[in-house]
């Protein structure tokens, strides 16, 4: 049985990546903490199965080296992030194109945050792996896509795009990012063959009903960094933050059933006292908890994992349909991006259907696969499908990208649906909610500096 007096001046429900980093700044700041977690292991949605020798990932998560949080976080020192390489391909009227590269994709130049002893760990490997010779351009591809001028102009749009500080591109008007596209002064070609499908993919979101403003950032963070995946699958990420936490911090199996600023019931030890506490739960598990806190609506995530007797022509690259011909969205060799992921010699290919879970899916999934890669499928096997109908929340406009954390004095919520629906997100929301705690503990941030970041109830 756990404590039932006072458990830990803070207390926090969820040990995904939003609890784990608000647990690193708090216990950082001397704060007593006891992250409570309702399954088996840490992480929530980032979760990797091992089948057979095979990491396989419930969400395919799509990360860019320049996502602040994955710098700054306290513990991801030994973030590995392994990039496409070379970036996206796309898939239009039968063809492969190489496309929506800037001259910093080219050179391999990553932006990471100065100063900060952590951000040089994640900041060096990134960088060390995007310095590494380019693996070759497998298969018959079309080349670039449009001529040379239409890449030029496309390259200046997502240069200027990432020289913009991330307040001016907030400041922007705000409208869905479908609607906002037309005014970017690209041909339709671009936008349609390119922009849209890769928006799609970075935010989930086929219809592209997403605030304009979250997919300029998302277009941003494109244009500033390279697209990637944590080495290993992404439950490398929450576990080396659970890993970097003082032994006995995160309790796994605890599952709570009712909470309030001073104490949380749970189905297992009973009554747990707390000074504080924090909701780091997804936004319909914090609803449950928190009667009349928003749940905004989701986008539904299927991810399939195959493996084939070889690897089919795309690199390392990810391969995204811009015909909308089938219900992949985006598709990787897997095992050429990370061989972790893969036993030796065997391969791993990693597919993503957005929306509701088509009926006959495996059937219909490898049918497009075969378009996409222009190879025969027939022989792949279905290593694993995972559906998640509340995988990424949805962010239609007027969307507030820092919502409050602090709902009253002791009582604070985080998580992705309280900033971007992303693992930037999720983050930044865990430091948010970590910064409003200290604030109102008057504890003082390890930095010296007076943790503030007050927030509106
Ligand atoms: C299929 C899929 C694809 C995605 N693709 C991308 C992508 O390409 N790029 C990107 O950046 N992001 C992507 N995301 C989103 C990203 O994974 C999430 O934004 C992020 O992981 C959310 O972290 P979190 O800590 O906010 O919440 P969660 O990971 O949901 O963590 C919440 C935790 O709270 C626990 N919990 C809930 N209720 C209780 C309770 N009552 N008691 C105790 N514990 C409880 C849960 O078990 C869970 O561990 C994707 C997500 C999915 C599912």
């Amino acid at each position: 049985m756990l404590s039932t007096a006072h458990h830990a001046d803070v207390v926090i429900i969820g040990a995904g990546i939003a609890g784990l980093s608000a647990a690193h700044r708090l216990i950082s700041a001397g704060v007593s903490v006891s992250v409570l977690e309702a399954g088996p292991r840490v992480g929530g949605r980032m979760m990797t199965d091992e089948v057979d020798g095979f990491l396989l990932d419930h969400l395919g998560p799509l990360l860019n080296t320049s996502y602040p949080e994955l710098s700054t976080t306290p513990g991801l020192d030994g973030l590995v992030l392994r990039n496409f390489d070379p970036g996206v391909l796309v898939h239009s009227e039968g063809r492969r194109y190489r496309t929506g590269e800037t001259r910093r994709h080219r050179t391999g130049e990553i932006r990471g945050r100065r100063g900060s002893r952590s951000a040089r760990g994640a900041f060096k490997a990134a960088r060390a792996l995007a310095s590494a010779p380019r693996a070759p351009l497998a298969g018959n591809l079309t080349g670039t896509m449009g001529g040379a001028i239409e890449q030029a102009r496309l390259g200046v749009a997502l240069a200027r795009l990432a020289a913009t500080p991330r307040d001016r591109v907030l400041a922007r008007p705000e409208r869905a990012a479908l609607d906002a596209l037309s005014g970017r002064g690209l041909s339709a070609r671009t936008l349609n063959g390119f922009v849209r499908p890769l928006l799609t993919a970075l935010l989930s979101d086929p219809a592209l009903a997403t605030s304009s403003r979250c997919a300029d950032l998302a277009l941003r963070d494109y244009a500033s960094g390279r697209l990637c995946v944590p080495s290993g699958g992404s439950a490398t990420l929450p576990e080396l933050l659970a890993a970097a936490l003082p032994p006995g911090t995160v309790r796994t199996g605890v599952h709570v059933t009712a909470a309030d600023i001073t104490s949380v019931r749970t189905k297992e030890h009973g009554e747990l006292g707390c000074r504080s506490l924090l909701l780091a739960t997804g936004a319909s598990a914090a609803a449950e908890l928190l009667p009349g806190l928003r749940v905004p609506p989701f986008h539904p995530v299927t991810v399939l994992h195959h493996t084939a007797p070889a690897p089919p022509p795309a690199g390392a690259s990810l391969l995204l349909d811009a015909d909308h011909s089938g219900p992949v969205a985006h598709t990787a060799v897997m095992s050429e991006v990370d061989p972790a992921r893969a036993p030796d010699g065997r391969v791993l290919i990693s597919s993503t259907v957005l929306g509701a879970r088509p009926p006959d899916l495996d059937r219909t999934v490898r049918a497009h696969l075969a378009a996409l890669y222009g190879t025969p499928t027939d022989d792949w096997e279905l290593l694993a499908a995972h559906h998640d109908p509340e995988a990424v929340p949805a962010m239609p406009p007027p969307h507030d990208p820092r919502r409050p954390v602090r709902l009253l004095a002791g009582l604070y919520v985080c998580g992705d649906h309280r900033d971007t629906g992303s693992v930037q997100g999720a983050l930044s929301s865990g430091r948010r909610a970590a910064g409003a705690i200290l604030t109102d503990l008057g504890v003082r941030a390890p930095s010296g500096k007076t943790a503030v970041l007050p927030e509106a109830a």
